[in-house]
């Protein structure tokens, strides 16, 4: 006897059960109009789709058709044996009104419903054994390339937003800005955003309980700190959208013809790498931070909003 039980196969099991149930992920996208939206979250999947004209409707002529109400399309993807369902939520822009007061209320209460049909099948006695999550995990918010500030209206929006679900700020059309000018544009942004306490994801605050219980940083924890401050840097990220093809030594590649050369974002192929933060963009998304955006819409935005509810039903 080795006293060997074999509960270490519990990791292979869990994998197996969760490469069984797939994964979902819910990605909304709200701006201005003509910022570029419904082009870059063509843009960011378009690569994992079988139909490459991408997730969103397209008119004949390659031009993004305008968005003039909430629209949900899912997609399954699958990569290496994981299946994910990945909704994509586009927005009309907002702003173009003669009175944009509140006109944030459709993009807060489209979030609210989510959540709030989340929390009626939960509360369901028959409830399925697994709920399809609709809620939305991630809120890329688009910011105008003007290299001036942020405006009022974009603030309110933003703060209104961020209240109930993670916003990640962006730069649209960066392609329109130098790299002096984005970067100073960067720091504005930044600085506004702290300035006006509009909390953005990562939430710098979600790990910061070192120093006080006396215990340093283990490994993990300073790689995720190091992680979370090296995204927090990039943040808002400069992103360039392309719904159509150019060609790149002889090839046709998705991208985009600029003053400054040919920018694909679609392969990670970027010609002059520092004029587009597309792939930083996706592969935060992707490949570091959707567990994270999905638990912290779950463990803070759904449980604040699920405590009120219930509250209110007491009460
Ligand atoms: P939306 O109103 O925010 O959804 O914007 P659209 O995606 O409909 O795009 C509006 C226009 O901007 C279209 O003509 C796009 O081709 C163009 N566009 C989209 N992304 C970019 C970009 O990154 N750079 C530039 N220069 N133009 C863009
Ligand atoms: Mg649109």
């Amino acid at each position: 006897l080795t006293g060997y039980v074999g509960f270490d196969s519990i990791t292979s099991q869990i994998e197996k059960k969760l490469l069984k149930r797939g994964f979902a992920f819910n990605l909304m996208a709200v701006g201005r109009s003509g910022l570029g939206k419904s082009t870059l979250v063509n843009t960011i999947f378009a690569s994992h789709l079988v139909d490459s004209k991408g997730l969103l409707k397209i008119s004949e002529n390659g031009q993004p058709i305008q968005t003039t109400e909430i629209q949900s399309i899912s997609h399954i993807i699958e990569e290496n044996g994981v299946r994910l369902k990945l909704t994509i939520t586009d927005t009309p822009g907002y702003g173009d009104q003669v009175n944009n007061d509140n006109c944030w209320e459709p993009v807060v209460k489209y979030i609210k419903d989510q959540y709030s049909s989340y929390l009626r099948k939960e509360l369901t006695p028959t409830r399925d054994r697994r709920i399809t999550d609709s809620r939305v995990h991630a809120v890329l918010f688009f910011i105008a390339p003007t290299g001036h500030a942020l405006t009022p209206l974009d603030i309110a929006v933003m703060r209104r937003i961020s209240e109930v679900a993670n916003v990640i700020p962006v730069i649209a059309k960066s392609d329109s800005l130098t790299l002096e000018e984005r970067a100073s544009f960067k720091k504005r942004i930044k600085d506004e955003i702290e300035f006006h306490g509009i909390r953005t994801f990562p939430y710098a605050d979600v790990f910061v309980d070192t120093e006080d219980d006396g215990q340093p940083l283990n490994d993990d924890e300073r790689a995720e700190r190091q992680l979370i401050n090296a995204v927090r840097d990039v943040i808002p990220f400069a992103v360039v959208g392309s719904e159509r093809n150019v060609v790149v030594d002889g090839k046709a590649v998705r991208g985009r013809r600029t003053r400054w050369g040919v920018i694909n974002g679609i392969d990670g192929f970027v010609e002059n790498e520092d004029h587009c933060e597309f792939v930083a963009l996706r592969n935060f998304l992707t490949r570091t931070h959707m567990q994270d955006l999905i638990d912290v819409t779950a463990m803070v935005h759904y449980e604040g909003y699920r405590t009120k509810q219930l509250m209110a039903l007491k009460g």
